[in-house]
């Protein structure tokens, strides 16, 4: 038995250094210790803005502050800085998390949030030079009870937001206009870059294909 117990503690510090230098496992503990933190601050209403009583002024000294703690953080950690190979263009919703979406919390994206996901000339140049420089895949989303969609659907909610209302009706255009850009367009043909449009669940931020995800 004295004999076996050498071996044993050999076996669980191999087991033990594998889990540890394992990219994915470690890529899952990760998200998995941001998601804690997350779900700690849920709870925490004092700093919550949408359940504070405070005046627009107290809510923006407490933004600012957030900020500055936070910022301080970053300076004493610096992020790895390297290009990103996804850009990701979503609704400017509060409650979707681009971090949560990718299960990825170092942010290795681009991230266009945009009222409606409607993409506008702009836009489509910045896309268009994000993949230049390098991006591969490119995941267009739209997301279940927008409130750009809603608006865009009753009658009376378009009177009163005439223009973004005409913007989410010209999405899907503005989406395929895109596509047909020149270099964007060469790029899926050679297969050097995908373009899917996903639609998000936004209770859970679950990805479904789009019923007119291109390629
Ligand atoms: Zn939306």
């Amino acid at each position: 038995m004295k004999r076996l117990l050498p071996w044993a503690g050999g076996a669980v510090a191999v087991i033990a250094a594998w889990v540890l230098w394992s990219e994915p496992l470690q890529f899952a503990l990760g998200g998995a210790l941001i998601n804690a933190g997350y779900r700690m601050q849920d709870s925490l209403a004092r700093y919550d803005f949408q359940h504070e009583h405070a005046n627009p002024e107290e809510v923006w000294e407490q933004f600012l502050g957030q900020n500055r703690l936070s910022s301080s953080i970053r300076w004493l950690f610096p992020r790895t800085s390297r290009h990103p190979v996804v850009a990701i263009v979503a609704c400017m919703d509060g409650r979707l998390d681009t971090n949560e979406i990718a299960g990825d919390t170092r942010r290795y994206y681009y991230v266009l949030r945009l009222a409606g996901s409607v993409l506008s000339l702009k836009e489509e140049e910045m896309l268009e030079l994000a993949v230049e420089n390098g991006v591969e895949v490119v995941v267009f989303t739209t997301h279940t009870d927008c409130a750009a969609e809603k608006v865009s659907a009753d009658p009376a909610a378009r009177k009163r937001y005439p223009h973004l209302s005409q913007a989410v009706d010209e999405r899907e255009m503005r989406f395929q206009e895109f596509l047909e850009r020149p270099l964007i367009a060469n790029r899926l043909t050679e297969g050097q870059l995908l373009v899917k449009w996903m639609d998000i669940d936004t209770k859970d931020e679950r990805l479904v294909p789009h019923a007119r995800s291109a390629r």
